[in-house]
């Protein structure tokens, strides 16, 4: 996993927001409930949301308070110290509220650790074992005999909002970075078959969809596993490969958004396809770091290749190309060199979005084995400043130069006084900048796509008005 993603608190969840629309009184009174917290990357979430999905079919209603619920389950992260920490925090709060709580995800690959400090668990899985997750609800709360299956929207059931989804085409990875344990937690790619993953974004694209986000640990390493084997959609064959499942998805009609992509060769392909406008020019590319040695150190993938001159090339091909990406900064043995690299590396990539975090230590990655000296915190947080600054007058001067231009945007919000905010095609939602706008017409609603004129911008955020 590359980046944090902290959902809504437990309290604000959609969860909750789910759990409001049944419309049965009876139903709700006799249906078991089930509380959901669900941590972590957006893939976590994905596990949450096909937990929920099942539960739900099964006749569970969901609830948005501990004290409502019948059994709480915790959907951990494991990816840095501080989050698993934030997960045992969660847990604990659980087991305070409500006493019946099940802990899933990646922290659930480590159980001696969260027995240690929480006894009273009643149950611990691993990541995507979400049967067993299931089974465990049902020890402690059983099914209710008739299952109210209509209640589920085709689609399943969701934590983002209406109109856009995340789309998970893999688990697993298949890299073995040094600083990550997600292939220790998760274990290796295993992909999903075109046919599964365009059945779902059909279905999500028929409940009101319009953009979809691509994940997994590694987008561009979609079907290696599986030997790119080919399955059947609409009566037509298409083979899990990136290119081909990108292009599949072009022809769905809605936003398709990439992420976390790694510059191989054969992403040069996708390139063309934005080009043309099938999918978003959008790329998230989590880079990491620039400077040779610290990448071997790393032991990202991809690493050799010369990322400058890819970059390059792709907005020959396609000059709206936005890219994201994240970054480490003090990872042992950095040195002032190292960063220096870094900081001019991003100068000449000219990066639209990017991330940083401060390396932090973790039980397990082999990061911690390399005897490399560790950075001072002092230093870290010396780095991290010093690269945000950078970067902010960077992104500020990419956004600048929109001003002036009609960009389409899509409405997340309507704010009921004739304003709104939406993201352009260089926003995914929650990790990117938002577009202000100070006119929303009334018959536009959240998730339509509109015409925007950029008036103004800083170094996160874009403001304009809609052209009809
Ligand atoms: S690519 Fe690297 S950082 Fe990302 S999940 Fe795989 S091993 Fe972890």
């Amino acid at each position: 996993m590359d980046y944090l993603y902290l959902p809504p608190t437990f309290g604000t969840s959609w969860a909750m927001k789910a759990a409001t629309k049944t419309p049965d009184k009876k139903q709700i009174q006799s249906a078991p409930k089930v509380g959901v917290v669900s941590l972590g990357c957006p893939k976590a979430l994905v596990d949450s949301e096909r937990i929920m999905t099942k539960l739900r079919s099964q006749g569970y209603e969901l609830s948005g308070t501990y004290e409502g619920a019948d059994v709480v389950i915790v959907n951990t992260c494991g990816f840095l110290e501080s989050a698993q920490k934030e997960s045992l925090d969660a847990i604990g709060e659980a087991i305070s509220a409500n006493g019946k709580v099940i802990v899933t995800g990646c922290m659930g690959a480590e159980p001696e650790k969260i027995r240690a400090i929480h006894p009273k668990v009643h149950t611990i899985t691993g990541p995507h074992q979400y049967e067993n997750v299931v089974n465990a609800v049902h020890e402690v709360v059983k099914p209710v005999h008739d299952p109210y299956v209509d209640l589920v929207p085709e689609a399943g059931l969701r934590l983002t909002p209406r109109h856009y989804a995340y789309l998970k085409i893999s688990e697993g990875c298949n890299n073995r970075c040094t600083f990550c344990i997600i292939p220790k937690l998760r274990g290796d790619l295993v992909s999903r078959s075109t046919a599964h993953v365009l059945h779902e974004a059909a279905n999500l694209v028929k409940a009101g969809v319009k953009e979809l986000l691509v994940i997994s640990q590694d987008t561009s390493a979609y079907g290696l596993d599986i030997k790119y084997a080919e399955s059947v959609f609409k009566g037509r064959a298409v083979k899990a490969k990136f290119y081909d499942l990108a292009e599949a998805l072009g022809e769905m009609g809605v936003w398709v958004r990439m992420h976390y992509v790694y510059p191989y060769p054969h992403v040069d392909g996708v390139i063309e396809l934005m080009a043309a406008g099938k999918i978003l020019p959008y790329l998230d590319i989590p880079f990491q770091h620039a400077a040779p040695n610290v990448l071997k150190n790393m032991k990202r993938p991809a690493m050799q290749a010369k990322t400058l001159d890819r970059i390059k090339a792709w907005r020959e091909t396609c000059p709206d190309l936005v890219i994201r990406s994240s970054f480490i900064v003090g990872f042992p043995g950095e040195t002032e060199e190292d960063f220096q690299f870094l900081l001019d590396w991003l100068q000449e990539a000219q990066l639209d979005r990017v991330g940083c975090f401060k390396y932090e230590p973790v039980d397990g990655a082999t990061s911690e084995d390399l005897n490399l000296p560790e950075i001072p915190q002092a230093v870290k947080d010396e780095r991290w400043e010093r690269l945000m600054a950078v970067q902010q007058v960077i992104s500020a001067k990419r956004l600048a130069a929109k001003i002036g231009r009609i960009i389409p945007c899509i409405i997340d919000e309507v704010d009921g006084e004739g304003g709104g905010n939406a993201r352009s095609y260089g926003d995914a939602p929650e990790i990117d900048g938002s577009v202000y706008l100070r006119n929303v017409p009334k018959k536009y609603v959240q998730g339509d796509i509109v015409n925007v004129l950029i008036e103004d911008a800083d170094e996160y955020d874009m403001y304009g008005v809609i052209k009809k």
